[in-house]
């Protein structure tokens, strides 16, 4: 049997690999999530991408990202040498057009930017490439002067960090697009630029009563900032380090990465690391040392899931990056120790309290891995946080919960029909479940936990020890 590593693994979907065959070969190298980058997407090619991921696999999840508010220059075709010392003048797009001025000008998507910003401060162009410092601003213009040059080329990306930009955190393509994923039943919808509790919220309202889970994409000062909040009010986080590392220093990332990860982990919501994980796979058949190491490290980290985005959407192999991803995950995990964390999740303290003992009794008693029979998919976040090295096999009866739950580290799965009201022949059930999937062998010794009683739902959780022999009678 293949061998799948418990981090999992999100692969954004592009013309690289929206083909069958190569979609069936991502599968089964290893991808649990399928992204689309609605940045990139119309809702055609939306529709088109999720129908074949679901028409080939039930199983794997599917999240939407929303293209969110970027601002980029516009309004010229050939690119602008740009000097350091010389000034520039940034100007929105609207103006730029209805003066048609020349040559100095720089036009920019954002209207309002010179309302926002201030004198002494930074325009980074071209994910940081080139540098502007703001000298004056005169009317609706923004006088510049450029402390990096660089060539800039058209489209390119505008930043300016520790700025609050007004802008509306959804535009109309946003709201379109998270619409569309609810009513499409997508499992995830990944919202960008995600800076405080309002733009949940924002968000929130448009998802309605749906089943669809929100991850929070954190990629600049306001939303690292208001961590503590945000989390609270989605169902997972996505460490974007590609607009982080533009947004603030650099330097700083790799340290947010770990705040970020242990902070989920101790609320027992999925945490995603993105964005230039094996960059270099884009164009080349193997990752350099450096990206195997980073890999290496969000695993070590912690993280439930890690990310690729052009190495699978636009790169050359795009299976063999998640094939390579699985493989440095499995290395590692075969020698990380559990790692307790504190914290209270969404299930209840009964359950949290039960489920960290799980970490003591795994280790004394030999346990083959943990069979949870779970409605909500709580009792499965409680446990995964403390990323034991034994599997948890879940059992429930929603397929759309299956899904989400396979981005939980170490979480496998399983969807049963008709599932039993009755507490003993739920257990059974789902302990021949798991073993049909071949996962377990009749001596196996395992625990399994459950809600006390399946047909009243209550809060508290039973924990039995048992011999898959003995619960399931053969
Ligand atoms: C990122 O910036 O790291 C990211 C994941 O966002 P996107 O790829 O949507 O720009």
């Amino acid at each position: 049997m293949e061998q799948f590593c418990k981090t999992k693994i999100i692969a954004t979907i592009g013309p690289s690999s929206w083909d069958e065959i190569t979609l069936r070969e991502m599968i089964s190298n290893g991808m649990d999530v399928a992204r689309i980058n609605a940045s990139f997407a119309d809702s055609e090619e939306l529709s088109r991408v999720a129908k074949s991921i679901r028409d080939i696999s039930p199983r794997v999840a599917l999240m939407l990202d929303t293209k969110g508010y970027k601002i980029r220059v516009t309004g010229f075709e050939d690119e602008k040498v740009l000097k350091n010392g010389d000034t520039v003048i940034v100007i929105s797009e609207e103006k730029f057009s209805e003066n048609n001025i020349g040559e100095k000008y720089i036009p920019i998507t954002y209207s309002s930017l010179h309302k926002d910003i201030s004198r002494n401060t930074k325009i980074l162009l071209d994910d940081g490439n080139i540098v502007l410092n703001v000298l004056d601003i005169k009317d609706d213009e923004i006088h510049c002067e450029i402390v990096q040059g660089g060539i800039l080329k058209p489209k390119k990306t505008v930043n300016i960090p520790n700025t609050h930009l007004a802008f509306p955190s959804l535009s109309q393509k946003d709201r379109d697009d998270i619409k569309f994923a609810v009513d499409n039943n997508f499992d995830y919808v990944s919202a960008s630029y995600v800076r405080s509790i309002n733009d949940v919220a924002k968000v929130r309202e448009i998802m309605g009563k749906s089943e669809t889970k929100l991850i929070a994409k954190i990629e600049d000062r306001e939303g690292i900032d208001n961590f503590d909040q945000i989390i609270n009010f989605v169902d997972g986080v996505m460490i974007a380090r590609g607009d982080m590392g533009v947004e603030i220093s650099f330097e700083e990332v790799p340290i947010v990465q770990k705040q970020i990860i242990y902070k989920c982990r101790s609320v027992g919501k999925p945490v995603i690391v993105a964005t230039q994980m094996l960059e270099s796979m884009r164009e080349n058949i193997i990752p350099t040392r450096a990206e195997v190491s980073d890999v290496a490290n969000a695993v070590m980290d912690g993280c439930d899931a890690v990310m690729l985005s052009a190495e699978t959407s636009t790169g050359k192999y795009p299976a063999e990056a998640i094939k390579i991803m699985n493989s440095i995950a499995l290395k590692v995990e075969n020698v990380l120790k559990p790692q307790k964390v504190e914290g209270l999740t969404e299930a209840s303290m009964e359950t949290d309290v039960l489920c960290n003992s799980l970490l003591d009794i795994v280790d004394n008693l030999s346990i083959k891995g943990i069979v949870v029979i779970s409605q909500s998919g709580k009792t499965s976040q409680s446990i995964s946080r403390h990323r034991l090295s034994i599997p948890i096999w879940e059992v429930g009866n929603s397929i759309q919960r299956v899904r989400q739950n396979s981005l939980l580290r170490g979480v496998k799965a399983f969807f049963l029909k008709d599932f039993p009201k009755d507490r003993d022949e739920a257990v059974q059930r789902a302990v021949e479940c798991v073993y049909s999937y071949g996962e377990l062998d009749l001596n196996d010794k395992i625990a399994i936990i459950s809600g006390s009683s399946i047909e009243n739902r209550s809060k508290n959780s039973i924990l039995e020890i048992s011999i898959v022999r003995d619960v399931i009678g053969s």
